[in-house]
């Protein structure tokens, strides 16, 4: 505990942000990381409270008083050697993270929590800046040649591990750029691509090997973005490879089966996003879905949604709205309820404070328009009572639309890729595996494993992280009949 006194004396302070005004002019990242003496202040206010939720809260279980205190002491390296024992890619989770560390905090019962997410980030950055974070090439190889299907972050943490043990991974990826939703979905204002394309060159540096534009299955759906200019066949991967880890995401997005869904502009977040990810990196596409002067009605009120509104406010549109199906919930949580467990509570992005309607309890009936382009959206006001939907009679009405993109999640993986690989599934449709106890994070086909959001649905990063971490472990297991790798 770096400062006894430290949580009595000093206030919670986040991370500064360019005004709203000067970053909507740009799509770079716009959040200003602490200086060393606000870092150490931070540091400060960790109790160092004995029982450590925070740490167990942490998906990754990063070991969280321990690199406050070395921060608070200036100890940078040793704390990013910490934060490295337990992930990967904190420059990634320190910047994206929704932080369930923080409504872990003890101090954060009857104060605010101390800003752990913050912290990370600055411990990270130091590193990188520092020319700390150098790659580790295993010493001795194994042999061993692994496939990793998918390169998002629980792709990435598997083939690091287990290249840093000896073994020859190769990843393979569909798209045309590496990093999965980090690259293509995650706008650039909240994370730079720059920070993946220097992880890839450290995993390169220690031995693996990436194929971009490669798709593994066949019969891939259109409606799912695939750059891919090549396709390898499961059944060839089992002959050249001696394990092969499935860590393709959860891609199959929830469609909105009502009239007028067939209108031009109407599309999916994920056929949105990711057109502006690759414009920022200097591609020239033909057609870009643009909000520009457009009324955009973005339905689904979550992460991907609050993305939508942050890029279509960059692109200029008329107005933004966003709608939830589900009721608007309460602005603070109930503590001592739920301490210290993730909250449900209202959650206002940067991306809100920049410009959006929102509004809650309301579906969508159907979609109208000329020529046959969107040009209004018809939704009614509904009721949730014990978890059955009505609707609200004669609470009908009507908004002008040019743009509605659907950001109402993800359903499952692409069934058929899994079914490209004969595994069997879970009841919603993702890959079976279990996660604790022997065999985990194996399919039902012999030597083929499954983590990310492949086999847990779509979840969040450092969730994808932690599985890559432990599924690596088990692969080492499964291969070498021991391992040294952490779980
Ligand atoms: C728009 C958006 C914003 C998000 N924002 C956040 C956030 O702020 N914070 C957060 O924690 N989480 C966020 N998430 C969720 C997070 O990105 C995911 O949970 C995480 O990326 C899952 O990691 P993954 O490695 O399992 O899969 P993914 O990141 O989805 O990567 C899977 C990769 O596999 C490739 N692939 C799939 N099938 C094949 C195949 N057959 N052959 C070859 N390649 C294949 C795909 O092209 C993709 O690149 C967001 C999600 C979205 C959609
Ligand atoms: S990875 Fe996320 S949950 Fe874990 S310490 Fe960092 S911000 Fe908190």
């Amino acid at each position: 505990m770096g400062k006894i006194t430290g949580f009595m004396e000093f206030q919670r302070q986040e991370e500064g942000h360019q005004e709203p005004a000067a970053r909507l002019k740009h799509y770079k990242e716009f959040s200003i990381v602490l200086t060393d003496e606000q870092a150490k202040v931070q540091g400060a206010r960790c109790m160092d409270c004995g029982i450590p939720f925070c740490n167990s809260a942490c998906p990754v279980n990063n070991i969280i008083p321990d690199w406050n205190d070395l921060v608070y002491h200036g100890r940078y390296h040793e704390a990013l050697d910490t934060l490295h024992s337990t992930n990967n890619f904190p420059e990634f989770t320190g910047r994206i993270c929704p932080a369930p560390c923080e409504t872990g905090c003890t101090l954060g019962i009857n104060n605010d929590p101390v800003g752990i997410k913050s912290i990370e980030h600055k411990i990270a950055d130091t590193g990188w800046e520092h020319g700390w974070v150098v790659p580790q090439p295993a010493a001795v190889k194994t042999g061993k040649k692994i496939a990793v299907i998918g390169s998002g972050p629980a792709g990435l943490a598997a083939a690091q591990q287990l290249a840093r043990v000896g073994h020859s991974v190769t990843v393979f990826e569909k798209s045309d750029r590496l990093g999965g939703l980090l690259r293509y979905g995650i706008p650039d204002f909240k994370l730079d691509k720059s920070l993946i394309d220097r992880r890839v060159e450290q995993m390169k540096a220690e031995g693996v090997e990436f194929r971009t534009s490669v798709l593994i299955g066949k019969d891939f759906p259109a409606t799912v973005n695939n750059f891919a200019k090549e396709t390898i066949f499961p059944e060839d991967l089992d002959a050249e490879f001696d394990a092969v880890i499935m860590a393709g995401g959860a891609e199959q997005p929830r469609d909105l089966p009502v009239p007028g869904r067939e209108l031009k502009g109407v599309h999916f977040a994920m056929d949105f996003l990711p057109q502006q990810n690759k414009v920022n990196a200097g591609d020239k596409l033909k057609d870009q879905i643009k909000a520009t002067g457009k009324h955009v009605v973005v339905i689904g009120g979550g992460d991907t949604g609050s993305d939508c509104v942050g890029t279509s406010n960059r692109q200029g549109a008329a107005s933004v709205t966003q709608f939830e199906l589900m009721p608007m919930p309460p602005e603070h949580e109930n503590k001592p309820l739920v301490w210290p467990y993730w909250p449900t509570k209202l959650r206002t992005s940067s991306s809100h404070e920049e410009g959006c309607e929102r509004d809650w309890a309301v579906a969508t009936k159907r979609l109208e328009g000329k020529g046959g382009k969107v040009e209004k959206l018809i939704a009614c006001r509904v009721e949730w009572k014990d978890g059955k939907m009505t609707e609200v009679p004669n609470s009908e009405f009507e908004l002008k639309a040019d743009l509605v993109l659907l950001a109402m999640g993800f359903v499952s993986p692409v069934q058929q890729v899994l079914d490209a690989f004969n595994v069997d599934k879970d009841q919603r449709g993702n890959a079976r595996a279990t996660t604790d106890g022997e065999g985990c994070y194996r399919t039902s086909v012999p030597k083929v494993f499954a983590a990310g959001d492949m086999r847990r649905g779509q979840s969040l990063v450092v969730w994808a992280i932690r599985e890559g971490r432990q599924c690596a472990r088990e692969v080492d297991l499964f291969l070498m009949g021991a391992s040294v790798l952490p779980r």
